[in-house]
């Protein structure tokens, strides 16, 4: 009995959701109420887990979202938990402070997550589309390369830069990422080039 007893335990603190009943079965109901409410429900339960990759610094640590919300059908997701990801081999579950807090850039009011532009002479920021942002992108490299492009120094000497644009890239990309935007970027002869990781 005591061996039953204490498997039922074990589900219910695990979330698996089984009301436990032994304490009842025995006569204790208003026992295993009050034993009941002091449980609280796996946190994990009914999340849909994805791996990602920590958004602050070059190393990289492999994460897991936790998301309660099904889009599928028609309702809000709604990220509820990131944990290091124990099989990554950067980090093998740990985070440190900063990515162990990851929840709270994502829960950020302040937080970007579309583009804005302020426009010449206007004191505030509005909204555009992806599209529009990536067409104004392209527009100023291009005015700016054609306008600024140096192919040969004073010497003759071809040099192919251009000084007047920089690119901030973001460090915790994929390695086919970072060689894509360093060959776009290099490839333009642009010289000013960084990312977040150099702090
Ligand atoms: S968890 Fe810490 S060490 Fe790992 S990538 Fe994020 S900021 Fe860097």
């Amino acid at each position: 009995m005591n061996m039953e007893l204490s498997r039922r335990q074990f589900l219910k603190t695990a979330g698996a959701g089984v009301a436990g009943t032994t304490l009842g079965a025995m006569g204790f109901g208003a026992i295993e109420e009050a034993y009941a409410s002091t449980i609280k429900p796996f946190r994990l339960v009914d999340t849909t887990e994805v791996r990602n990759t920590c958004t602050y610094c070059s190393v990289a640590c492999g994460i897991l979202i936790f998301a309660k919300g099904n889009l599928a059908k028609g309702e809000k997701a709604d990220i509820t938990h990131i944990e290091g990801d124990s099989d990554h081999p950067t980090n093998r579950g740990t985070l440190c402070p900063k990515g162990a807090a990851l929840l709270d850039i994502v829960k950020s009011e302040t937080r970007l997550q579309y583009p804005m532009i302020r426009r010449a002479g206007s004191d505030k920021f509005e909204r555009i589309s992806w599209d529009a942002a990536l067409d104004k992108i392209a527009r100023a490299f291009k005015d700016d390369r054609d306008a600024n492009f140096i192919a040969r120094n004073k010497d003759g000497v071809t040099v192919n830069r251009w000084t007047t644009t920089g690119f901030l890239a973001a460090s915790a990309t994929t390695n086919e990422t970072a060689w894509c935007t360093y060959k776009t970027v290099r490839s333009l002869g642009m010289l000013v080039f960084d990312n977040q990781a150099r702090v």
